[in-house]
């Protein structure tokens, strides 16, 4: 079983003004908080892999986090790299990026392709498939008319989204657009975008396929076993606050509902794998579709990192908090 790498990342604060870093200090891997409501307060101290100040970059967390589990993904292995946090806190800013600092996914795509590039003993076929989760239900976010998909397991293919597209990319380019095609799909229709996507999970799969150009044997068992398969996702989470906060009930109630059920049973699920081998007992995979779909990218040797992330500002201790403490039983 692969260690899971945890880590924390603080957002700069919103405004400009405000005074929100100190209250939180963060150094050698840790995090903590020193003041509450103005007073200097000690003890509240959380160690992880990695904690990132506000001053951090998202190429960084790509080189301490993500990177690895790319380039195992390339040799063979599946790999899961997630996003967790309160909306606002800087979860899609992480793995999606802006103009002048891209995404871990953006970093992502670009590594693969120049990976593979180099490794000319092999041929590549890399399929590319974009999802949300919202209110249990799977849609896919490269077709639109792709909507509540289930879930299947077959002995060829393992666990599968069935119905889900899977587009055969060939280049960096052709992949950011259609990621760029999905953001689109999945705002069709909605007033307000922000809010659906902070309250469904988001998971961008590539399947790297490659098999040894062996170019002597025409023999295809032979060849067969130099075929590998891995999976890699690459997952924005919804966002973990609690509903009291999101308030007024109705849909949001029920959002909010499928959320903290989901983000508690990855958590669960998480926990067990981190505790190693021996405690592990049962692991809850198929309580939620979230855990269901990343199952055979989960435990095993795969690789797995979370990026916790956390904003500064004092009216959201409450809720970094309950962050560092998701984060803490994830290591
Ligand atoms: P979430 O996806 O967790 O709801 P966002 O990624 O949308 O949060 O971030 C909220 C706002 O904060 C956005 O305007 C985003 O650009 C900004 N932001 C988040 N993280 C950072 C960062 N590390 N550096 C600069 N701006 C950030
Ligand atoms: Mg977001």
């Amino acid at each position: 079983m692969e260690k899971i790498c945890v880590a924390v990342r603080v957002r700069p604060p919103v405004s400009q003004d405000s005074s929100a870093g100190t209250y939180w200090n963060v150094g050698d891997n840790r995090i903590s908080l020193h003041k509450l409501h103005g007073t200097p307060i000690s003890g509240l101290s959380y160690a992880f892999d990695y904690v990132f100040d506000e001053s951090c970059t998202n190429a960084q967390v790509y080189e301490l986090l993500t990177k690895d589990i790319i380039h195992a993904a390339v040799e063979g292995f599946n790999g899961t790299a997630f996003a967790y946090g309160q909306t606002s806190s800087g979860k899609t800013f992480t793995m999606n990026g802006s103009a002048n600092d891209p995404g871990i996914i953006h970093l992502a795509v670009e590594d693969i392709f120049r990976k593979i590039q180099i490794m000319s003993d092999r041929e590549f076929l890399i399929r590319v498939s974009y999802m949300e989760i919202y209110n249990e239900e799977i849609n896919d976010l490269l077709s639109l008319e792709n909507q509540k998909l289930q879930i299947h397991e077959s002995l060829e293919r393992g666990i599968f989204v069935a119905g889900l597209k899977e587009e055969i990319v060939n280049n960096a380019e052709q992949v950011l657009q259609l990621i760029e095609s999905g953001e689109v799909n999945r705002h069709f229709g909605e007033t307000n975008m922000n809010v659906r996507s902070s309250r469904s999970h988001t998971i961008f799969r590539m399947v790297i396929e490659s098999r040894g150009k062996d170019t002597k044997s025409s023999d295809r068992y032979s060849s067969n076993d130099a075929i590998r398969v891995s999976v890699l996702n690459l997952v924005d989470l919804a966002g973990s606050e609690r509903i009291a906060k999101t308030g007024i009930g109705g849909v949001r109630l029920k959002e909010g509902k499928y959320i903290n059920k989901s983000l508690m049973i990855l958590g669960n699920v998480i926990n067990k794998l981190s505790e190693g081998a021996k405690q592990r007992g049962h692991i809850p995979y198929r309580d939620s579709k979230l855990t269901r779909i990343l199952q055979p990218a989960l435990g095993g040797n795969a690789k797995t990192s979370i990026i916790c992330t956390v904003a500064p500002e004092e009216v959201h201790i409450e809720e970094t908090k309950g962050t560092l403490q998701f984060a803490s039983r994830a290591t």
